[in-house]
């Protein structure tokens, strides 16, 4: 086996049907990391093209082993995309950025001294972004008010791709749906530091944006499950316990009283209504918790069961690993 190669720069790119952008990608980044003067590796995730990207990829790597190839054996998304570039990165410094050059590779060198600074993920705020107001800058917009409020991790653009993160923070994160863009929130979670810099944005010039309108009902979904995760008051067995202890404390109170009134006051209970409700207070409280508990051993379930993978590869080629 050959040794283990200190890397200090991981560059992560989706590449979903970006046949014409690639070259001038590639052109574009190489001067940039050149003159950073760090190892670095460039890491190209194939989701699934169906144009020339990838032999165009092979051809590129083929020249330079600082490249490394991950292909899919389908389209599984974005999200996936980066989370295949995140578990195969071996940098102490992951930078992501768009494979379409709408994102400037000369903001990196800005990005990686912010994390220098001691930041654990820096996001880019593309100040004067390149894409249509309706149906793009305005939904965006929104959502990042929203992403903000809900999160309590205040960013102006969750969107943007060009983000750099130390590499602990994203190692262990698990990314599923459209969740690449709350990475930063998710990371809070854990404790993760994160300031965002303006960066320069572009018109895309070639090739198709791959989303339309029809991506925000599937965000405001991930950003519900978000926030059900990182909040700890929506824990279960918390809010459905909560309401079974009233209703249950309720109910045996009065029950209590009731049978004083016919042990020892010898009064006669059985046509009192407010016996019925003492029993259907006390046991719809008993259903509240088993009702929590249930809801509390799903909720482990579920995210015990997300541990399943979120993409498949077909191929890596990387000239420092054995296996290629
Ligand atoms: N992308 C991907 N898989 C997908 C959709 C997009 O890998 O299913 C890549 C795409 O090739 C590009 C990046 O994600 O490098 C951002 O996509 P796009 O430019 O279409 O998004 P926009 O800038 O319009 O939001
Ligand atoms: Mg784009």
């Amino acid at each position: 086996m050959k040794p283990e190669i200190k890397i200090y720069l991981s560059i992560v790119i989706p590449i979903y049907n970006e046949a014409k952008n690639i070259p001038d990608l590639y052109e574009e980044l190489l001067p940039v990391l050149k003159k950073l003067e760090k190892s670095y590796e460039v890491i190209f995730i194939d989701d699934g093209s169906w144009d020339d990207s990838y032999p165009i990829l092979k051809a590129i790597q083929k020249k330079d082993p600082k490249v490394k190839l991950i292909k899919f054996r389908k389209n599984f998304g974005q999200t996936a995309a980066l989370a295949a570039g995140f578990d195969y990165a071996k940098g102490d410094i992951i930078v992501t950025l768009d494979g379409d050059l709408q994102n400037d590779p000369r903001d990196i060198p800005p990005l990686i001294e912010k994390i220098g600074q001691g930041f654990d993920i820096v996001s880019g705020w593309r100040l004067k972004r390149k894409d249509k107001f309706l149906t793009r800058r305005l939904p965006s917009a929104i959502a990042n008010r929203l992403i903000s409020w809900m999160t309590k991790v205040k960013l102006h653009d969750y969107g943007c791709t060009l983000k750099a993160f130390r590499k602990d923070v994203v190692k262990n994160l698990r990314l599923y749906g459209e969740m690449h863009r709350f990475i930063p929130a998710l990371a809070s979670e854990i404790g993760a530091s994160i300031t965002e810099i303006k960066v320069n944005h572009r018109p895309r010039k070639k090739g198709k944006s791959k989303y339309t309108i029809m991506r925000t009902p599937r965000v405001i979904l991930d950003l519900i499950t978000v926030k059900f995760m990182l909040s700890y008051s929506t824990r279960p067995l918390q809010i459905f316990g909560f309401f079974g202890f009233i209703t249950g404390f309720t109910g045996v109170v009065i029950g209590i009283i009731l049978s004083y009134k016919r042990l020892i006051l010898k009064h006669s209970i059985a046509g009192r209504p407010l016996l019925l409700l003492a029993i259907l207070l006390t046991v719809t409280g008993i259903q509240f918790v088993t009702l929590g508990l249930l809801a509390e051993i799903m909720v482990r379930a579920y995210h015990e069961s997300s541990a399943k993978k979120i993409y498949y590869i077909r191929e890596i080629i990387d000239s420092d690993s054995d296996e290629s």
